[in-house]
C-alpha cells in the first residue's frame, strides 16, 4: 500500500489500521496530514467553534513512591520539601480559584501510600460543595485507592461518584506500550490496568479524557500502539471525552539526561493530525498550547484540534520541569479568532458556557 492509497482511504472516511498509522507517522507529508485532519475536524465541528476551559490544576501531594524517570515533581517521603495539602488548604485554594472565575479544578497528586482512603472521599465531597467543578485523579491514583481500601475498582469509583466525582482526567497514560512503560515508569500500573480502570470508570458513567506524553524513548510503533489501545476502548465504551497529547519536558528529571531528541512544533502538529485521523471515534482533540506555546497551539487548530485546552491558573508539574505557561481568557480567545474560528468557554464535559 502506498502513501497515496492511505491518503485516499482517509479522504473516503475509512478507518485506518495500526500499520497505516505507523506509515503516516514515519512518512506522512506534513501539510497533507494537516489538510486531512483539518477536513475530518470540520466534518465533526462544522460550526468552527473552538473551545477552552478556565481551569486550575491543584496537586494535593508531591510524595510519590512511583519515581517515574520523566517526573520532576515527585519527592520521596524522607525529602525535606515534601507537602500534602489538608482538606482545609484545598478548600481555600478552591475559594481563591472561585474568586478568579475558574470553573474547573483538575486535581491530582503523587502516589502517597500514607494517605487514608477517607482523604480522597473527603476531598471530593468537600470540594464539590463549591461552584468549581471537581475533575480529579487518574488511573494510578484509583489503583492506589483500591489497594489502600481493599475495595475493587468498581467500588472505589462508586464511592467517589457518590461523593461527587463525575469526570476523571486521563493522566498516568504516558505511552500505553509496555516496552516504554517498563523503562520510564516501572512502578506505575501497566497498560492493561490503565485500560481496565478507564473501562470501569466509563461503565459507571464517569467520563474521562485520554492523554499521551511523547518525545522521549518511544518509537512510532509505540505511539500507534497507544492510539490503538485508546481507540479500541472508545469503541467499547464511548467514555473518552477528548484526547490530549503533550511533549516530554527534559528539565529536572532523570529521563531528560538520556533523551537527545527535541520535539519541534512540526513534530507536535504531526502528532495532533495523526491523532485526529486515527481516533475517528473521538469528538475532541486538544491542542495543548501550554505544552508547545501559543503559536503552535494556533496552527494546531488547522491540524485537527478543536479545543485549546486549559487556561491554567496553577500548574505545578510542568512548572517543576522548568516550563511555565500563562495566558488570559482574552488572549486565548483572540488566538482562536485570529486562526479563523469562534472561541467559546466550555465545561469539563465539553458543554458551551459562553461564546466570546
Ligand atoms: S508522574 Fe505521577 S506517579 Fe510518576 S513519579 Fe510523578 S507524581 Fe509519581
Amino acid at each position: 500500500m502506498t502513501m497515496i492509497d492511505i491518503y485516499n482511504e482517509i479522504e473516503n472516511g475509512e478507518r485506518i489500521s495500526k500499520v497505516e498509522c505507523i506509515e503516516l507517522l514515519k512518512k506522512g507529508d506534513f501539510l497533507k496530514l494537516g489538510e486531512l485532519a483539518g477536513k475530518i475536524c470540520f466534518k465533526k465541528h462544522p460550526k468552527r467553534v473552538v473551545t477552552f476551559i478556565l481551569d486550575t490544576n491543584i496537586n494535593y501531594t508531591n510524595v510519590c513512591y512511583a519515581r517515574c524517570s520523566f517526573c520532576a515533581f515527585y519527592r520521596n517521603k524522607t525529602d525535606k520539601d515534601t507537602y500534602t495539602l489538608s482538606i482545609d488548604e484545598l478548600k481555600s485554594k478552591i475559594k481563591d480559584a472561585e474568586k478568579k472565575g475558574v470553573t474547573t479544578a483538575l486535581i491530582q497528586g503523587g502516589l502517597n501510600p500514607d494517605l487514608p482512603y477517607s482523604y480522597y472521599l473527603d476531598l471530593v465531597s468537600e470540594l464539590s460543595k463549591s461552584s468549581v467543578y471537581v475533575h480529579a485523579f487518574s488511573p494510578p491514583e484509583i489503583d492506589l485507592m483500591s489497594k489502600i481500601s481493599k475495595k475493587s475498582i468498581k467500588e472505589v469509583f462508586s464511592d467517589l461518584n457518590q461523593a461527587g466525582l463525575k469526570t476523571m482526567p486521563g493522566g498516568g497514560a504516558e505511552i500505553l506500550s509496555e516496552p516504554v512503560r517498563s523503562k520510564i515508569s516501572p512502578k506505575k500500573i501497566n497498560t492493561e490496568r490503565w485500560l481496565e480502570i478507564m473501562e470501569e470508570a466509563h461503565n459507571l458513567g464517569i467520563k474521562t479524557t485520554a492523554t499521551m506524553m511523547f518525545g522521549h524513548i518511544e518509537t512510532d510503533e509505540d505511539i500507534a500502539e497507544h492510539l490503538e489501545n485508546i481507540r479500541s476502548l472508545q469503541d467499547k465504551t464511548g467514555g473518552f471525552s477528548a484526547f490530549i497529547a503533550w511533549d516530554f519536558k527534559k528539565e529536572n528529571n532523570e529521563l531528560g539526561k538520556q533523551v537527545t531528541k527535541t520535539v519541534s512544533g512540526i513534530d507536535y502538529l504531526k502528532i495532533v493530525a495523526v491523532s485526529r485521523i486515527y481516533l475517528d471515534n473521538f469528538d475532541n482533540i486538544q491542542a495543548s498550547w501550554a505544552s508547545q506555546g501559543k503559536d503552535v497551539g494556533e496552527v494546531a487548530l488547522h491540524f485537527g484540534a478543536n479545543d485549546m485546552g486549559s487556561m491554567l491558573v496553577e500548574e505545578n508539574v510542568m512548572r517543576q520541569a522548568g516550563f511555565r505557561a500563562e495566558s488570559t481568557t482574552k488572549e486565548i480567545a483572540s488566538i482562536i479568532k485570529k486562526a479563523g474560528f469562534k472561541p467559546a468557554l466550555r465545561t469539563t464535559d465539553y458543554k458551551i458556557i459562553d461564546y466570546l
